[in-house]
């Protein structure tokens, strides 16, 4: 943002080789959507952002913001829309030895706690170093120590915010107090755009250690087992995982697909001693003795853990994602993750099943969680195999529908499985609001679709 007021923004208009470029460098998926907006504007400040705001009211054209890209469906970009690029507001505003930080929409996650490095602290980021603070934070920000420290947008202090009336706002729990809860979990159906994020940082775990045990596929019913039954066990402060993947080091192209099953685990913590402790439970696996490969107790850092998770979701291919938030029993369980495990369709899609630590969500438009976060995730190059690869991840996450609490805005895929995403209650003040807030729905809301759904991402209210 540097500096940032603006005055100067880039304005690419439809049928241009820029805006071409533009489009489809507003999404980290090679996966482009069918659908185009008017218009993007590449703000540089707040005032091209209310100038964004105001000149789509004047067009008749919905607004929709894009921060960092990374919505898997794109949900940002809309036909009959402004597409308002905040990339560029990426500036970090920190006091050393404050608690707080303001940050611009654009900032990585990884920028973020490189920042922090030297002063104590840490935000839960999202475990990928190029996920925006912008979409992460509106959609709940499940990131690093999040099991421990609450989703990231339970750290928003206040938000500046650019309202359907062209206006720039503050919003915080005494000031504009409806902005400032939606903001804590409304995802891209926030109605109106984040200019800036003040935030309440925390603790920077002075232990961080981790332990991996690599499973073949036969061993899923053992391990999955002890998972379940580990999992309510396990300290706060320890991260938890399973992947069914193609294992492969950072860096390392993919191969053949060969699904293993990585039992991952990050203990983050303020004592070296309580970190190994926690991690110890890592090796109580029944079968640990039948690991293909294991690595116990390895000091790390955030730029490891980071460099680690953007391993496993590259940017390159065409994703696909889809995800449930379950309590599922075990017995349950079991033969749905027989069925996604054993068809994970490429080298590098895989399945995710991450132990979460329920906690409470006050003020905040979120509001879901389960025991288990469960997703799948289609990584894949060839346009032919789009039809086979969107359909993987829909029809497993539909096949545990009887079993799940909803869906998470982090990884969702509203436009080809609509599914709950927060509580009956917040919902309906969610919309309340939008109608006092935005009665003309300047903002675009959730990219809700149908249930048949073609090979690419569906157009939503073309002509
Ligand atoms: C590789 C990868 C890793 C991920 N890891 C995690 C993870 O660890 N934890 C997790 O919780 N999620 C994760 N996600 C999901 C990601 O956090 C969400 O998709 C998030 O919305 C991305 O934010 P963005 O700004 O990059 O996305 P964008 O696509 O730019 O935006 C996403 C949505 O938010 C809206 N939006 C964005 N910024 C603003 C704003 N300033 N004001 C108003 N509306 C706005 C957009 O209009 C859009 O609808 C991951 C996604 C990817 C692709």
């Amino acid at each position: 943002m540097s500096g940032s007021e603006g005055g100067d923004p880039r304005i690419l208009l439809r049928g241009t080789s820029e805006y071409d470029r533009a489009r489809r460098d507003a999404t980290w998926n090679a996966l482009l959507p069918d659908r185009f907006p008017e218009a993007i504007v590449q703000a540089r400040g707040e005032a091209d952002v209310v100038a964004a705001v105001r000149f789509a009211r004047e067009q008749g054209l919905q607004v929709k913001a894009r921060s960092g890209g990374h919505s898997w469906t794109a949900s940002s970009i809309r036909d009959r829309s402004v597409l308002v690029d905040l990339g560029a507001l990426d500036e970090i505003d920190y006091t050393p030895g404050a608690a707080t930080v303001a940050v611009g929409p654009g900032v990585h996650g990884q920028q973020l706690n490189r920042a922090l490095e030297d002063h104590g602290f840490f935000f839960p980021t999202g475990h990928c170093s190029t996920v925006a603070l912008g979409g992460f934070l509106l959609q709940g920000g499940w990131g690093w120590n999040s099991r421990s420290v609450g989703p990231a947008c339970l750290s928003i202090e206040a938000v500046d915010v650019v309202n359907a009336a062209g206006e720039l706002i503050h919003a915080s729990r005494e000031e504009n107090p409806d902005f400032w809860w939606a903001a804590r979990g409304a995802g891209p159906g926030y109605f109106g755009i984040v200019t800036r994020f003040q935030l309440r940082l925390h603790r920077r775990p002075a232990a961080m250690r981790r332990s991996l045990y690599i499973y073949p596929l036969e061993l899923r019913r053992e391990v999955l087992g002890w998972a379940y039954e580990v999992g309510p066990r396990l300290a706060p402060e320890l991260e938890f995982s399973l992947l069914a993947t193609t294992p492969r080091p950072p860096g390392a192209a993919p191969g053949e697909k060969n699904t293993a099953l990585i039992v991952n685990a990050h203990a983050l913590m303020a004592d070296a001693d309580a970190a190994r402790a926690a991690l110890e439970i890592i090796d109580t696996c029944p079968v640990a003795g039948r690991a293909l490969h294991r690595e116990t107790q390895v000091e790390t850092s955030f730029d490891e853990l980071y460099s680690r998770s953007d391993a496993m979701e590259e940017k390159g291919y065409r994703w696909c994602a889809d995800n449930v938030w379950t309590d599922a029993g075990i017995e349950d369980l079991l033969p749905a993750m027989d069925d996604l495990l054993t068809t994970v369709p490429t080298a590098v899609s895989h399945v995710l099943w991450y132990q979460w630590h329920r906690q409470e969500f006050p003020d905040a438009a979120t509001s879901l969680q389960g025991n288990l976060y469960l997703a799948a995730y289609s990584g894949w190059t060839d346009p032919a195999e789009d039809e086979r690869m969107v359909r993987w991840p829909r029809e497993r996450m539909a096949s545990l529908d009887a079993t799940s609490n909803g869906t998470a805005l982090a990884d969702e895929n509203l436009v080809a499985r609509p599914a709950r995403f927060m509580s009956e209650e917040n919902e309906r003040r969610l919309e309340q609001l939008r109608r006092r807030h935005d009665p003309d729905q300047l903002f675009a809301s959730y990219l809700r679709g149908q249930a048949g759904h073609p090979p690419t991402i569906k157009r939503q209210g073309a002509s």
